[in-house]
């Protein structure tokens, strides 16, 4: 049997992975505690959230006896990343439509994405923008032939269900606020209609803007209609004003913390999203908005691999 499809029973389970006690004066400052569950380390390449969204993808593939699965991304995108690898780890071909101008040498993500088989295509920034159109859709069809279809970020039914089934590793941990980061919005979907009400869930936004709200009521929908249930939980909410300029964009502050956090304090954090979570969380904390004697919980999602184009992209 292949090695890679023999794999694929692993791919569908939740890993253990630990949690981090988190000290910092400013915490302490605060009278709060904060714990980070390190889900980066759940897997070396399908690392974090992205696990959680492709899980149910790939079983739905595989259910449906489809050979290729197709995903969309931008240059740095974590989600093309671990489409990739896991499409090789499942024994599915891969297809990946980049937005924008093919950039040479590729960069990190691309290259590896490349190395586990993923066909690349670039495309316009306004072709690009045309793709969750049925014409457009109909077109790759054409050009590629049958292909299992993950959209932009993984986002859709079956990773709002992944994201919720995350939680379930949640249940021994005692907390008051969840904090994670929020692209796409569909992790924390998945994580709203997991989690008991009892809890405030805090996105922080990796985007310029303030439209996630109304994308993950929109994911929310989906996920409820699909599943043939309602979520009730309310307590969520997102941070708009964390995004240090916006998606994928950094600030010298930024990358000044994320060196210090990995060297003082032994947590990596990558530029894009996680590492803009714990600085949210601070400032947060900074601001006394948290109750005293309260505990947080922040999610790292992973995206660690992103800090090596990044790198790549600033010398
Ligand atoms: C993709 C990603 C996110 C965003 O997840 P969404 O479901 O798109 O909101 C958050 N953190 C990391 C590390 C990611 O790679």
């Amino acid at each position: 049997m292949d090695y890679f499809r023999s794999q694929f029973s692993d791919l569908l389970s939740y890993q253990f992975t630990p949690v981090q006690e988190f000290h910092h004066p400013v915490l302490h400052e605060a009278g709060v505690r904060l714990i980070i569950k390190r889900e980066d380390l759940n897997h070396p390449f399908i690392s974090g959230n992205k696990w959680w969204k492709l899980k149910y993808n790939l079983e739905e593939a595989h259910r449906q006896k489809q050979k290729t699965l197709l995903t969309f991304g931008g240059a740095f995108s974590n989600h093309v990343y671990a489409t990739a690898a896991a499409a090789r780890e499942a024994g599915f071909g891969s297809i990946g439509i980049i937005r924008g101008e093919e950039v040479l040498p590729l960069n990190a993500t691309l290259r590896f994405a490349q190395s586990c088989g993923m066909k690349l295509y670039f495309i316009s920034r306004e072709a690009y923008r045309k793709k969750s159109e049925a014409d457009f859709i109909a077109d790759l069809g054409e050009r590629f032939g049958n292909f299992y279809l993950i959209p932009e970020g993984g986002s859709n039914a079956l990773a709002v269900k992944g994201s919720a089934g995350f939680t379930l590793t949640l249940s021994s941990l005692s907390y008051d606020y969840l904090y994670l980061a929020a692209g796409t919005g569909g992790t924390i979907a998945g994580i709203i209609a997991g989690t008991d009400a009892a809890k405030q869930i805090v996105g922080v936004s990796a985007l310029k803007g303030n439209f996630l709200q109304q994308e993950v009521e929109g994911l929310l929908h989906v996920y409820e209609k699909a599943e043939g249930i309602s979520v009730n939980n309310k307590n969520w909410n997102i941070l708009n004003n964390y995004h240090h300029g916006g998606y994928a964009k950094v600030t010298p502050a930024l990358l000044a913390f994320i060196k210090e956090t990995k060297e003082s304090y032994n947590l990596p954090l990558d530029p894009i999203y996680t590492g803009k979570v714990l600085w949210a969380i601070l400032e947060e904390a900074k601001a006394g908005l948290f109750r005293k004697g309260s505990t947080i919980l922040m999610i790292h999602t992973g995206g660690l691999q992103g800090t090596a184009a990044y790198k790549e992209l600033l010398v």
